[in-house]
């Protein structure tokens, strides 16, 4: 195709269309970071290039590496973990799968609180049934007593505070100080906290792996993951194992988390305010067993919850007495109108989900005979909730 219209420019329109000589106006500024998509990044000339550091995070590259997007993502994650370095993933499972990959190989062995994020039990049994990992689940109440399963080919211990639906709180610091004093690395889930209601790297641990996809996202329509360290060598393991295995992020997906994060907070407290309100409320019907919200007594790590922890947000469970059977539990979700029945949370909705701990745990015993249900709270009005709940409660009969 040629440009007859232009004859100031030997080039054809399809090569100015490819190398635009575009006249933008110089000093916008606004509150937002651009949107910086790219695969291929320039560069000025063969020795800008060929002088590029891989280890530092703020030489572009390219695309699937870094953007000055993801990176200010990235920094700021950092900032809110109490970190230096931080890694974003398409997902928090593969913020979590890098871990393994950066830090451990065929015959080494990784310990796990039995209480964990189901996926990530299902991807230590995969590479322990398929890639020669060693895997051990262990009572997440174990605090220092983890020093006897450590064994001369530990290399990564898992932390998870609370953990995963059924929310105990574990004694973060003295696994980590029996783990620095044996040169073990430690990794710990702290997407329940989104860095914000708890700080790993005050307390010992070397990594923290968040699922973006909850609080930072705040809007249940972003997958997203991040590893946050304090340590420079360690993130650069965490890089190259990312970098070997092709993962990257959208920047498209980065602004919209970018969006979120200055209302994170507000979000947080709102959501912790009516989480801890219903929770003390159901704790007085005579429905429910337990309450395992680690602001309140019921929950095993309580004490460690009120010392090492500044907030809650929206998640607790419940245990429902014995007398009911999974069948009435199953009516009791399915009857609530403002919770949804969904994975994920961190969103603007209520969810709720029942759990048979029982076939989830490998590793001590679960003391409760009733069916567990957890619960997202949104950021609906605490009263409807309230009544909500009250409603689905009234339907199960005594
Ligand atoms: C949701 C979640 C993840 C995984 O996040 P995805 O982005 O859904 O992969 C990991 N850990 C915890 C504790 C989570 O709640």
């Amino acid at each position: 195709m040629t440009d007859s219209s232009n004859s100031s420019s030997a080039r054809s329109l399809q090569t100015r269309i490819v190398h635009p000589d575009d006249q933008l106006s110089p000093g916008f500024d606004s509150f937002s970071v651009p949107v910086a998509r790219a695969s291929t990044v320039v560069f000025p000339n063969l020795a800008a290039m060929r002088a590029l550091v891989w280890s530092d995070d703020s030489q572009w590259r390219y695309g699937l590496h870094a953007t000055p997007t993801s990176l200010a993502l990235a920094q700021r994650l950092a900032v809110i973990e109490g970190g230096k370095h931080a890694l974003l993933q398409p997902s928090g499972l593969s913020a979590i799968s890098n871990v393994y990959f950066a830090l451990v190989k065929a015959g080494d062995h990784v310990l796990i609180p039995d209480n964990a994020y189901s996926p990530n039990r299902e991807h230590a049994d995969w590479l322990a049934a398929d890639f020669g990992l060693e895997v051990t689940y262990y009572d997440p109440m174990i605090g220092a007593g983890i020093d006897a399963l450590i064994k001369p080919n530990t290399k990564l211990i898992w932390l998870e505070a609370p953990g995963s639906v059924t929310m105990e709180v574990q004694d973060v610091p003295a696994i980590a100080k029996v783990a620095r004093a044996r040169k073990i690395l430690t990794a710990i889930d702290n997407t329940y906290s989104a860095g914000l209601a708890f700080k790993p790297f005050d307390h010992g641990v070397d990594i923290s792996v968040q699922a973006l996809t909850k609080y930072q996202s705040g809007a249940s329509d972003i997958l997203m993951g991040a590893t946050i360290t304090a340590d420079k060598a360690v993130h650069m393991q965490l890089k190259r194992a990312r970098m070997r295995m092709g993962i990257g992020v959208s920047s498209d997906d980065c602004s919209l988390v970018l969006r979120s994060l200055p209302s994170m907070q507000i979000r947080f407290e709102a959501h912790d305010r009516t989480a801890l309100s219903l929770a003390r409320w159901l704790k007085t019907r005579p429905e429910i067993a337990a309450v395992l919200h680690p602001a309140l007594p019921d929950c095993p790590g309580h004490e460690f919850f009120e010392r090492d922890f500044t907030g809650a947000g929206g998640l607790f469970s419940v245990v429902f007495d014995r007398r009911y059977s999974p069948a009435q539990i199953d009516t009791f979700v399915e009857a609530l109108e403002n919770f949804a029945i969904g994975w994920s949370w961190g969103g603007a909705n209520s969810l709720a989900m029942p759990y048979h701990i029982k076939s989830m745990r490998t590793a001590g015993v679960w003391p409760h005979e009733g069916v567990l249900v957890r619960f997202y709270i949104g950021l609906e009005d605490e009263a409807d909730l309230r009544s909500d709940l009250e409603r689905a409660l009234a339907r199960l009969g005594g």
